[in-house]
């Protein structure tokens, strides 16, 4: 088996989860930038969270022989202050010639709130003016269905973005439909608790097929699973999949949207 994480909060995790996932064939992982656990007290802090994400965890992962990417950006988690938010997007045009960088990301909402949404238009302004790729979050349980259609809109009503450079992640049922329709990538997160198991995840590429979507782990500091996805691979396979509809999945889908980055490559 082969396989790429698109989605992996690393920094938070041990050098066993490295070595686990080498060992289940992972070829790359891709780090997002995401909350702390805690609200950083100032733009200082996320410009040391940039330099960990683009000089630092590319080298650890590096010493178990896995390719390290990553998106930046403030999350949206973080969005309510725009002012820091501001602070912090000035800092990010410094980073993103740096040779592991794909993109702007994850970006989006939280609660939905009016200061999210000025800071997600900030952010969407930036991949326009850098023509970056862009990797969205979609808020949680029930804000998730209106938090997906206010994203949708800020991303389409910019006519500089293409929605084929777009992934909009953790979508589930109720929202994969709008996603796919509308032209964008989806991402399907895999949570023991909440977001996506695997057999609903697999219940989804039944129903809306295998293009313009990935699975991912989005292993972070809480309660997560690093071997998510080698887990649903498994899953697909015991449910009558082929091989090379899991590769398609698992590998081949994930590579086909980065490498729209011209820093992505796997060997
Ligand atoms: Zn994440």
């Amino acid at each position: 088996m082969r396989y790429i994480e698109p989605h992996g909060h690393m920094v938070s995790r041990v050098t066993d989860d490295y070595q686990d996932m080498m060992s289940c064939g992972c070829q790359a992982v891709c780090e997002p930038a995401f909350w702390a656990g805690f609200d950083r007290s100032s733009a200082d802090g996320f410009y040391d969270y940039f330099c960990q994400l683009t000089e630092h965890e590319p080298k650890r992962a590096a010493r178990f022989g896995l390719p390290h990417y990553c998106w930046l950006c403030i999350n949206p988690k973080e969005s309510e202050d725009v002012k820091l938010a501001s602070e912090v997007i000035e800092l990010i045009p410094q980073f993103l010639d740096r040779p592991t960088v794909l993109g702007i990301g994850e970006i989006g909402l939280n609660k939905n709130s009016r200061n999210e949404l000025k800071v997600l238009e900030m952010h969407v302004d930036l991949a326009a003016r850098h023509d970056q790729l862009i990797l969205v979050h979609t808020p949680h349980l029930e804000d998730k269905l209106k938090g997906t259609r206010l994203i949708l809109d800020v991303l389409r009503n910019d006519s500089r973005i293409q929605p084929g450079r777009c992934v909009i992640d953790h979508v589930e049922e109720h929202t994969v439909k709008s996603v796919l329709d509308q032209g964008f990538w989806a991402g399907m997160t895999l949570y023991p608790e909440s977001k996506c198991t695997a057999a609903r995840a697999i219940d989804i590429l039944e129903v809306y097929g295998s293009e313009r979507i990935w699975m991912n782990s989005a292993c972070d500091w809480g309660v997560s699973v690093p071997l998510a996805v080698p887990r649903a691979a498994l899953e697909m396979r015991r449910r009558g999949h082929t091989a090379e509809f899991v590769d398609r999945m698992i590998y081949q889908n994930p590579i086909r949207f980065m490498s729209q980055s011209p820093r992505f490559k796997v060997v």
